[in-house]
């Protein structure tokens, strides 16, 4: 339930004026307002996680699918989302969500959706969909609770965030996919997804891996807006200087959805090409994501070239490392962090029957005051 952010300061108790400090928006949040994410309400000159509490949505997927490929393999996560993000994207997948100006969603206490995760076989948590930042102090109440339980927690993040919200994230967070789209390229960034700059995702990357947070690059190639081979060979060259070739790259297909879908999907070629100088810019693993079947769903052995890990979209069906993750024919060290999860072998998609035992809140815009009120008081 709503919940007194623990990343923001008053500006002007007076005026009863906030500042967000969860993303590099900073949004300056006047009383009765909400900041661009659409979450972060400034209640009597306090600023308030709404949806705290509240999961739109709530799944149990195979990690593969963030995708994180180099984490704990074979594992299963329950994934989970609030409603809002701190990015307006054109083509997002998750539009509904992500871009829904309401509150609602199932009532899940932290500690229930740890419960959830254990009671349905899941291994760690994911904070994804939307914007994990922007529900962070939500996520961060789980995490903790889920890492006494021995689970794990990753993230999927647009990278845009602040160096207040840097340092929360790593004091909880193992691994995360870091989704550029368009190369990270600034000029992309402000046209198709209303974001003043892509720096600081940038320097989030730098800094969560500086800080042990284990990190899979993802860069979603859009036809026409984002798929410079020459941007792609500079983001090949940034991750390798910034945060070293053993880093995973995935090139992901684009499909057309909510404003863009006057753009077709990526023919594969312009994948397979971006992959091509990734590698020649001195990656080692590079793959493609969204083309189920392709041979760049598998990881190649760096030093010999033969195929370690052979996938199926978010199947393995082929695993050739020892248990410490070095190759079988070559004895190479290959960069996967953690152990292979028996559960590979299982179908890992599991439907949670959330309606059994739980209600679904929704709080349209004039009441978001009275529901804070009103929570903070039972509480
Ligand atoms: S998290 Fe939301 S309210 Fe906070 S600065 Fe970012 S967009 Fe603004
Ligand atoms: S950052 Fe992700 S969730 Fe947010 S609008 Fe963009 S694609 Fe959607």
């Amino acid at each position: 339930m709503p919940k007194e952010a623990l990343l923001y300061r008053v500006v002007d108790a007076e005026k009863k004026l906030v500042e967000c400090l969860a993303c590099p928006r900073r949004c300056n949040v006047v009383e009765g307002k909400c900041g661009f994410c659409g979450i972060r309400w400034n209640i009597d000159g306090k600023l308030y996680l709404v949806s705290h509490g509240l999961a739109i949505a709530v799944a149990i997927d195979p990690i593969e699918k963030k995708p994180l490929y180099h984490f704990n393999p074979g594992s299963m996560v329950l994934s989970i989302a609030t409603t809002g993000c701190n990015w307006a994207c054109t083509f997002c997948q998750n539009w509904d969500i992500s871009q829904r100006r309401v509150i609602a969603g199932w009532k899940l206490d932290p500690e229930v959706v740890v419960k959830l995760a254990e009671a349905y076989g899941a291994h760690g948590i994911t904070y994804t969909y939307n914007e994990p930042i922007v529900f962070i102090e939500y996520a961060y109440d789980i995490g903790v609770i889920a890492k006494k339980h021995g689970l794990f927690n990753t993230m999927v993040t647009n990278g845009y965030m602040s160096d207040e919200a840097i340092d929360l994230v790593a004091k909880f967070m193992d691994a995360a996919t870091v989704d550029l789209k368009g190369h990270g390229d600034p000029e992309f960034a402000r046209k198709l997804s209303s974001v003043p700059d892509t720096e600081p995702v940038f320097q989030a990357m730098v800094e969560l891996k500086r800080k042990g947070v284990f990190i899979e690059v993802t860069d979603l190639v859009v036809p026409k807006y984002g798929d410079s081979i020459e941007k792609a060979r500079k983001l090949a060259r940034w991750i390798v200087e910034n945060l070293g070739p053993e880093t995973p790259l995935h090139f992901l297909r684009f499909h057309p959805d909510y404003k863009l879908l006057n753009v077709p999907p990526t023919p594969v070629e312009v994948l397979e090409r971006h992959a091509e100088v990734a590698k020649e810019e001195g990656l080692h693993y590079v793959y493609i994501g969204n083309v189920p079947g392709h041979k760049l769903e598998n990881t190649y052995c760096p030093n010999c070239g033969k195929v370690v890990v052979g996938r199926i979209g978010f199947d393995i069906v082929e695993w050739k490392l020892d248990n410490e993750m070095r190759c079988q024919y070559c004895g190479y060290r290959v960069n996967i962090v953690g152990k292979l999860y028996p559960t590979y072998k299982l179908s890992r998609f599991v439907y949670l029957p959330l309606d059994a035992f739980t209600e679904f809140v929704h709080v349209p815009e004039h009441k978001v005051r009275e529901f804070v009120v009103k929570s903070i008081r039972s509480s």
